[in-house]
């Protein structure tokens, strides 16, 4: 869709921006660049809709290169989303929504139809549109930016740290809200980013720069946090990449054991005999109670006797992820993630070492496709060698 190949752009002081650079989005997909400030990330975004002209090489965009289309047109179909929103402060959010789909010539009533239908598309109520800027949160204003760009429905969206300039929570509450929207959308969208974390939130793809505007890998999240390429990634990821890797992993591979689980009716001399420190306590249709420290039992009685420590979070082996299972380990008294059903009925425990073994086996899995792959190579070569003899 949007392929770089050799490009380069220097500026006369001297400065690479960046160095010799390939690369190749996919259509539909969302890429995410990112690194450290002033690796070339925002050049690099802004050579695709050329306000930044490279010095060498080619940028083209679905097998056409960018400099046979005359610059207007080419941004015709390419939104763009900067920090802080841009919005201009003397329209109201419906005519800034509205700006596009007015340059283009839309008369004005069909232009504020399209306004109201992106304000409802990136979740603020109909009445906002007749505020001002000024009169929205960051985080609002930021929704709107995201509706201006979306105005004439361009296959190509640039992001350039969108979310950057608000707070923490609202940066997540849009991050999550963005990946909604892509789902609909199934826009090409190149993101621009210093943070690894939101990075491998949104990323299908990320391209991670090192300072000189050089491309360190270019990779999906998962493999980039399972093989990093060298030292520098491997430091840029950060030292949890084993822990973030979890949420790529999905729960229901987490191998769980069967206990130590008890009903609530079971005597406490079972949950003794289990010789396990912990017991976790379900009822008649296997929800889980609480857990039981088994040297604080009472001499005798059920286990319904018992005073239980509350359980923690639980996780779902349908929906969840194996980041989900290491948060209920963590959270849990006894150290164990309780995994649950649809129903929320208990299907079985594991720790942190149970679960750090998920992306063992995802590792192997790995190794073992790779080396099928090869073998399959070798063969298929042996094979047109013989073809071609015979
Ligand atoms: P990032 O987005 O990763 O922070 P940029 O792409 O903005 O990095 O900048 C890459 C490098 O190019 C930086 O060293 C920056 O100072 C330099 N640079 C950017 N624009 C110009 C310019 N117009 N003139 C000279 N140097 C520039």
């Amino acid at each position: 869709m949007i392929r770089f190949h050799a490009v380069s752009k220097n500026y006369p002081n001297g400065t690479t921006a960046v160095d010799d650079l390939s690369l190749e989005l996919a259509e539909g997909g969302i890429t995410v660049l990112v690194g450290p400030s002033g690796c070339g990330k925002t050049t690099t975004l802004r050579m695709i809709n050329r306000m930044v002209e490279p010095t060498a090489g080619t940028v083209s965009l679905r097998g056409r290169d960018i400099r046979e289309i005359r610059a207007p047109e080419l941004r015709r179909g390419i939104g763009y989303v900067i920090q802080h929103a841009g919005l201009f402060p003397h329209r109201t959010v419906l005519d800034n929504i509205a700006t596009v789909p007015l340059l283009l010539g839309w008369n004005r009533k069909k232009a504020r139809a399209r306004a109201a239908e992106l304000l409802e598309l990136v979740g603020l109520p109909h009445e906002m549109g007749r505020r001002y800027p000024n009169q929205l949160s960051g985080g609002q204003q930021q929704r709107v930016g995201v509706a201006r760009a979306l105005g004439a429905d361009p296959p190509v969206l640039l992001m350039d740290e969108p979310f950057s300039a608000v707070d923490p929570i609202v940066r997540t509450e849009l991050q999550a809200e963005f990946v909604r929207l892509q789902k609909e959308l199934h826009k090409t969208i190149v993101f621009v980013t210093h943070d690894i974390d939101e990075a491998i939130r949104l990323g299908d793809h990320i391209a991670v720069f090192r300072t000189g505007g050089r491309l360190a890998q270019f990779d999906t999240p998962e493999r980039l946090l399972a093989h990093p390429a060298d030292a520098f990634v491997a430091g840029f990821v950060g030292q949890d990449r084993g822990i973030r890797r979890l949420s790529f992993v999905k729960a229901a591979e987490v191998p769980l054991r069967d206990g130590p689980v008890l009903p609530a009716t079971a005597p406490v001399e079972r949950a003794r005999a289990a010789r396990e420190p912990w017991v976790l306590v379900i009822d008649d249709e296997r929800r889980p109670l609480g857990w039981a420290a088994v040297p604080e039992l009472p001499q005798n009685g059920t286990l319904a006797d018992a005073s239980l420590l509350p359980l923690g979070p639980t996780f779902s082996l349908v929906a969840d992820s194996a980041r989900a299972a290491l948060d209920s380990a963590l959270l849990s008294p006894s150290r164990l993630a309780v995994g649950v059903d649809t129903d929320g009925a208990v299907v079985g425990v594991a720790d942190a070492y149970e679960l750090s073994a998920t992306t063992v086996a995802a590792d192997a899995a790995e190794t073992e496709a790779n080396e099928d792959v090869e073998a399959a190579g070798d063969r298929a070569g042996a094979g047109s060698a013989g073809g071609g003899e015979g």
